[in-house]
């Protein structure tokens, strides 16, 4: 009643509507109200992670309550790393309170909205009975008295929640932040083994369900020890930023290009066939290739570096470590085949194995 009343007439902004919601969820499945359980809950409820909406939706449909042990394994489950649960202590414990406080005034607005019918109710039998304009006029004063009264009510409530809108947005913002840091890698800035992991997952459960096809295109840089031992680590670290770069440059906006490991990459391309994956696999080959490198610190020339590149299309029956093992072996092929190629299970075109 009282959160109808709220959120037809009171609550505008996405983020309050997003905070009561929670709460509510949380009220109805007797789940205290920390800044973890509030993390997991705001989560739900904003519908952002499909495997955490999975395991709520299924201890839900459980039917079985929600365990000090079980709010628990969820906030470690999917708040994983350390510096996201910092961030939510840090900014949830504010929050908490300020959710706590709107709490007890919607509650409080919740009464006076119901003393406020009885005193409209009561004044209009009195009215009807009313004899003269002395007490006509006692009537309405305390009309004016309780409707002033009501008014400050809805202030203060529309304050409370404007605070909560604001702790709300800046806990997502802050969540955002730690959460993109710990998913991007700190020597090329693109994203890391984690969101790496993390996008294929996604991508072969959208495959699943509407068919589309997905590529996956594992590379690594040839003979770079080699490369390190000549040049030294720091000019290796700057080969490795200019192959993330042309990785970048030549994949496209719904790809996600990542750092898989020291110098190997990857990238998951939902929505890509095969030749096309192929396609894209020799271009980025063709221009590590070409490029003419300086060290940075002296202008030596570094001569060229080349890499290998496996292609592995989803089979739509397999396993995502059955596909990663497939686009590695094409890789492995790669290397063993000469270096400096793209190999997929199907052929490709120009210096490529088949
Ligand atoms: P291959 O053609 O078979 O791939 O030969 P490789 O020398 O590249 O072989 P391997 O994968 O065994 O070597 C990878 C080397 O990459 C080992 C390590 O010294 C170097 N490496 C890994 N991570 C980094 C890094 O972050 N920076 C630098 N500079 N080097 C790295
Ligand atoms: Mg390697
Ligand atoms: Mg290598």
């Amino acid at each position: 009643m009282e959160g109808s009343l709220v959120n037809g007439r009171l609550l505008g902004k996405e983020s309050r509507e997003l905070a009561l919601k929670a709460l509510d969820f949380m009220e109805q499945f007797d789940v205290p109200p920390t800044p973890e359980n509030y993390a997991v809950w705001i989560c739900f409820a904003t519908d952002s992670n499909p495997e955490l909406c999975g395991s709520v939706k299924e201890q839900i449909e459980s039917n079985e309550p929600f365990t000090e042990q079980i709010n628990s394994d969820l906030f470690e489950q999917y708040f994983q790393w350390k510096a996201i649960q910092d961030a939510i202590l840090e900014g949830g414990g504010a929050m908490t309170r300020e959710l706590g406080a709107v709490k007890e005034s919607l509650e409080a607005f919740g009464r006076d909205t119901a003393a406020y019918g009885e005193a409209l109710e009561g004044a209009s039998d009195k009215l009807e009975k009313a004899k003269d304009q002395s007490s006509i006029k006692v009537l309405v004063e305390s009309l004016v008295s309780a409707t002033a009264k009501m008014q400050r009510r809805s202030q203060h409530l529309e304050d409370r929640l404007h605070e909560t809108s604001k702790e709300v947005d800046q806990l997502r913002n802050n969540l955002e932040k730690v959460r993109e840091e710990a998913m991007t890698d700190a020597l090329t800035g693109i994203a890391n083994r984690k969101r790496f992991d993390e996008s294929l997952r996604r991508a072969k459960r959208d495959t699943d369900t509407n068919g589309t096809p997905l590529s996956l295109v594992l590379c690594d840089i040839d003979f770079f020890k080699r490369f390190n031992d000549t040049w030294g680590h720091q000019t290796g670290d700057q080969i490795i930023r200019f192959v993330a770069g042309c990785l970048t440059r030549h994949s496209e906006d719904a790809h996600l290009v990542a750092r898989y490991g020291g110098e190997e990459f990857a990238i998951v391309m939902p929505q890509t066939s095969p030749v096309d994956a192929a396609q894209i696999a020799e271009k980025i080959r063709r221009t590590v290739e070409s490029k003419k490198l300086l060290r940075k610190s002296t202008n030596e020339d570094l001569g060229n570096i080349t890499v290998s590149l496996g292609i592995a299309n989803y089979n739509g029956n397999e396993s995502i470590e059955e596909l990663i093992e497939r686009a590695d072996n094409n890789l492995y092929r790669s290397k063993t085949e000469g270096r400096n190629r793209a190999t997929a299970d199907t052929a490709i075109k120009g210096k490529s194995a088949a």
